[in-house]
């Protein structure tokens, strides 16, 4: 089967799911305790699971929780492993994605996109539009996000199942499908139970530009840091109050800027404040801490216990509670003990037409999480770009290499397994 020659297909399939699921308002919530954290998730979920079974999928499940699961069944008389291609149906709360109105550029001429509300794409800017002339770019109208994290992964994935579908002749084991809830906050995997999982490997379609396959993610903690102040009438306060917002300031003004987001890039980790409320009285401040190596995660949590310590020191009259919590760890070890599986994908992609570049994830996805848990999980590109904001923009070139990816993975390990 000459996968190539399904493009045309594939590009307007692809385009058409990509363009109905990023109107569908599915923000997370990381301020809810609920599964899934927001209702509106079950509005793509049950939208996905309808699409599965109208595809003739008999074994689909939303669960009460929001999961999708759908399994199609092997090709006749294939006895290949089962495989898993996840991704998620949340999007970031750092924007809205209520309303999402999505622009399709057609035949990108690499100019500057002006997609609306006054904003706009520049290539001096983002020099990677360059490589995408005369491809179709999907971009937002400039109030929302886009969205393609991770709906343009759910869409390849919809994509390519549609497509085995439509060709029988395509042999291949059982595909397990799962879409999950609330991989923006860090929840994708809670309610899913692995273990009622057939596949051994899983790909998760959550990744960047095309040809990027990630199969080491940061370690990652979050840290909450509560200063409990003592108040007093501004007017009599001398010597006695202790300012919980004065506090704080001083407290996040002594995290090295050097170890911020915005400072570092490649291999570097940093502290990145994401949250704070409160008044004088009582100051509640959210970090989360990243490396790519344990020791180096653990050393900035140490710092900020330290200065937690340091302000009560300081502030005789203040409490400063410093809390942590392991988010998920570097999948890279657990993924260098199955080399065959990034071999496989390597050659996936390659088959579709993309040098493969393997990087860091500055990040973590559901497939840390399960990589942890036992199921091997590298990440692969959806050809998204700028991830969680209004600059998000996706070449439609890059989705099809994407299900092209799919697909080359099931021929492979068919190929390799069968
Ligand atoms: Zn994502």
């Amino acid at each position: 089967m000459d996968i190539a020659s399904l493009n045309e297909d594939l590009r307007r399939d692809v385009l058409d799911r990509f363009l109905r699921y990023v109107r569908v308002y599915t923000t997370s919530d990381r301020h809810s305790d609920t599964m899934p954290s927001s209702e509106r998730q079950f509005d793509l979920a049950r939208m996905l699971g309808d699409e599965l079974t109208a595809m003739g999928i008999e074994d689909v499940t939303v669960t009460d929780t929001c999961y999708v699961i759908a399994r199609l069944p092997a090709t006749t008389g294939s006895t290949t492993e089962p495989l898993l291609f996840l991704a998620h149906v949340d999007t970031a709360p750092d924007l809205t994605g209520e309303n999402v109105s999505p622009r399709v550029w057609d035949n990108y001429d690499g100019g500057v996109l002006d997609i609306g509300h006054g904003y706009s794409l520049d290539p001096e800017e983002y020099p990677t539009l360059r490589r995408f002339v005369g491809d179709t770019i999907v971009t937002t109208d400039g109030s929302t996000l886009l969205g393609a994290d991770d709906k343009a992964g759910v869409a390849e994935i919809m994509t390519a199942a549609s497509l085995l579908i439509a060709h029988p002749e395509i042999e291949h084991g059982e595909i397990e499908i799962v879409f999950t809830p609330d991989e923006e906050i860090g929840r994708g995997v809670d309610g899913l139970d692995i273990d009622a999982l057939h596949s051994n490997v899983a790909f998760t379609m959550d990744g960047g530009i095309e040809g990027s396959i990630e199969a080491e993610c940061f370690t990652a903690y979050q840290v909450t840091v509560s200063i409990d102040g003592y108040v007093i009438h501004p007017g009599s306060a001398k010597n006695k109050m202790a300012n919980a917002v004065s506090i704080a300031g001083r407290f996040l003004s002594m995290i090295p800027q050097s170890e911020s987001p915005e400072a570092t890039d490649g291999r570097d980790g940093f502290y990145c404040p994401v949250e704070i409320s409160g008044s004088s009285g009582g100051v509640n401040i959210v970090l989360i801490v990243r490396d790519f190596d344990h020791e180096e995660v653990l050393r900035r949590v140490k710092f900020l216990e330290t200065l937690g310590a340091t302000m009560e020191a300081a502030y005789p009259r203040c409490r400063v509670s410093v809390a942590s919590e392991k988010q998920y760890t570097n999948m890279a070890e657990a993924l260098s003990k199955s080399p065959e599986i990034m071999a496989l994908l390597t050659e996936a992609v390659e088959r579709s037409g993309v040098d493969p570049v393997m990087e860091p994830i500055r990040g973590g996805t559901d497939g840390a999480r399960l990589t942890e848990m036992g199921l091997p999980t590298p990440n692969v590109f959806t050809g998204g770009m700028n991830f969680h904001g209004r600059f998000e923009w996706i070449p439609v070139g890059s989705m099809v290499k994407a299900v092209q990816t799919i697909l080359n993975v099931v021929l492979l390990w068919h190929e390799k397994r069968g």
